[in-house]
């Protein structure tokens, strides 16, 4: 009954979304405050005819809103249905195996190896440098490829590369290779490679308005590159599902790219709350991996981090544990608000006490 392609699938298993809210959700990366405040008085007020028509395909007013916030055209602009779609879309667009392997960080966002499998493309795990950064040198040292995928900040570590590094990286990858920078996490604190995009035609940034701007549940992403680029996403979309961002979310996304005075006060709150946890973690004797994103990697060499993830859930608070060989040490860790990660480190603070 079904295809091989299929019976060969493995699933990318996202974190736990438990419906009932007994936890502290600490495990997707998700921000804890409220969109802007601009988003309840339109969805109060919406036109429900609007919901008769479909949306606009090509997300014009969208993409012309999120262009205006980077300074450059609509034509540079693809949206879709959260980055994780765009993504899949660039692997079809871009990666194909009779061109070399595709290459990525060894440990990363855990949907890229499972994409590469959906589109059957080769690809090659890039080890890590000993302190967990990406290394980028390590990448330009196959002979051919055919792209280049990496988070910057990296998931799951949220350590980030500087743009001079990301420079100097792109001029020396070839260019009629593409390369994609996901900035999923860039906005707590890294350095956007959107101003490069002029510079390197063969360079697209993937973004969402799913972390920083509080919208996971819309389902929003984007991708901003050399026209060309965005051309090969839209006939790929256009040979999937014409509308993939519903006319609700355009207009979300418009309200969030434009309220900068939230979007800054909400990062801002948070980028606090994370350094304050990171040096509090650190004083109860753990190793805290430099984070440049809205969550923290860390690790005690005195306990387990599976152990101390199932103990964490026991007593209600969810944190993401990856039983993957060389990272199965860390808890990573979503900054939420104050009060949670109060309750987080008081009970990592009794952890290490019962457990030692
Ligand atoms: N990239 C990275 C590195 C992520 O961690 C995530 C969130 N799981 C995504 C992309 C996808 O985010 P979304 O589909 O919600 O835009």
């Amino acid at each position: 009954m079904f295809t091989e392609r299929f019976a060969n699938l493995t699933p990318y298993t996202p974190g736990e979304q438990p419906r009932d809210m007994k936890y502290v959700k600490l495990n997707t990366n998700e921000n804890p405050y409220p969109p802007s405040p601009g988003i309840t008085d339109f969805l109060k007020s919406m036109d429900i005819e609007q919901l008769r028509l479909y949306p606009d395909p090509s997300s014009l007013r969208l993409r012309k809103a999120i262009a205006g916030h980077y300074g450059v055209d609509a034509e540079n602009v693809f949206t879709g249905n959260g980055s994780d779609e765009v993504l899949s879309f660039c692997y079809y667009a871009f990666f194909e195996s009779s061109r070399g392997q595709l290459l990525f960080p060894e440990h990363t966002y855990s949907f890229y190896p499972v994409y590469a499998e959906y589109h059957g493309i080769d690809y090659f795990k890039v080890p890590l440098n000993r302190d967990f950064s990406i290394n980028l040198e390590a990448f330009l040292e196959k002979e051919t490829t055919t792209g280049v995928i990496f988070p910057n900040p990296n998931a799951p570590t949220g350590m980030g590369i500087g743009l001079r590094e990301i420079d100097s990286f792109l001029s020396k990858f070839p260019k009629n290779r593409v390369v994609v920078i996901d900035e999923a996490y860039v906005d707590f604190g890294a350095d956007s490679a959107v101003p490069l995009i002029r510079k390197y035609r063969n360079l697209l940034i993937v973004q969402t308005f799913s972390k920083s701007r509080s919208l996971a549940g819309a389902r929003l992403g984007y991708a901003i590159g050399d026209g060309a680029l965005i051309r090969a996403l839209n006939t790929v979309k256009d040979s999937f599902n014409s509308y993939p961002v519903d006319v609700i979310t355009q207009e979300l996304g418009i309200l969030a790219i434009k309220d900068t005075a939230h979007f800054e006060k909400t990062i801002t709150a948070i980028t606090a709350v994370r350094n304050e946890v990171s040096t509090a973690l650190q004083n109860l004797g753990w190793e805290v991996l430099p984070s440049k994103s809205n969550f923290v990697f860390t690790r005690n060499d005195k306990v387990s981090g599976k152990k101390v993830y199932e103990w964490l859930k026991a007593e209600g608070i969810l944190v993401r544990h990856f039983n993957h060989p060389g990272i199965e040490d860390f808890i990573r860790v979503t900054i939420g608000r104050k009060h949670d990660m109060k309750a987080f480190l008081d009970l990592i603070a009794d952890y290490i006490q019962t457990d030692t």
